[in-house]
């Protein structure tokens, strides 16, 4: 299994990298995992962008998921011909969301896309084993644990503090977590993690690295945050950046 980060800024696009969106690779299958601003842009410069077997967004955020509005033209209008409709993972009202960013008319995109409604569970993707949870954060938003041959990614999204992070995080081989946010002050509840809290989970869950994903550092230093997550789990800590890969 592969992941290669195509964009990785919290919250709005950063001035080097596009909002998150992770390429997750096995055996030629390609699931995109979110979709966020400017990520298309980024999904062309590390892969053939209609090579796109799946997606799975994980809310209904922008910084999630609004280049699925625009990778519409994509695959709808490829010169070669249409290409065939995506399965699309997604909180209920995907559709509706993607049509209404889409066109003023709220245009159907069912002919681009066919939409699975996402619910707490186990599920193959291709020859991925996925589980997705509820997570803490203002909208319905799952937390990510893909499994391939004995290997654990999981992937945060965004959340603040809450147990099923913990178990989709249980034993990861690589933990993909969001860090928004600064330690040490009064933060807005149940919506990201701090460095710290991103660290916290880490050592709770018992990975075997942790890299940091979604900063805003508008918020919080990279720096601030590196320093919490590491003083509080012992393991490798990294930021990502886009284009990073990662064999797993
Ligand atoms: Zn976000
Ligand atoms: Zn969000």
């Amino acid at each position: 299994m592969r992941l290669t980060v195509l964009g990785c800024a919290g919250s709005f696009p950063g001035p080097e990298s596009a909002c998150s969106a992770y390429l997750v690779e096995a055996e030629g299958f390609r699931l995109l995992i979110d979709f966020g601003s400017g990520s298309l842009s980024a999904l062309q410069r590390y892969s053939d962008m209609r090579r796109v077997d799946a997606i799975l967004l994980t809310h209904l955020h922008c910084d999630h998921m609004l280049d699925a509005c625009t990778y519409v033209v994509v695959r709808r209008y490829d010169p070669a011909g249409a290409l065939p409709p995506l399965p699309v993972y997604a909180p209920l009202g995907a559709a509706e969301r993607i049509a209404a960013a889409y066109s003023t008319e709220g245009e159907p995109v069912d002919d681009v896309y066919t939409f699975y409604g996402l619910q707490p569970g186990t599920f193959p993707i291709g020859p991925l084993t996925v589980t997705v949870d509820r997570v803490n954060h203002p909208v319905e938003t799952y937390g990510v644990r893909v499994e391939h041959n004995g290997r654990v990614l999981a992937y945060s999204s965004d959340t603040a503090p809450c147990e099923a992070l913990l178990r989709l995080a249980a034993h990861a081989d690589l933990f993909l977590c969001e860090a928004s946010y600064q330690d040490g002050v009064v933060n807005p509840p149940d919506l990201h993690l701090t460095g710290g809290e991103a660290g916290e989970a880490a050592t709770k869950a018992d990975v075997g690295r942790l890299l940091l994903t979604h900063l805003v550092p508008a918020w919080a230093s990279e720096a601030s945050i590196v320093e919490a997550a590491t003083a509080a789990y012992a393991g490798p800590v990294e930021v990502v950046r886009p284009g990073a890969r990662y064999d797993l």
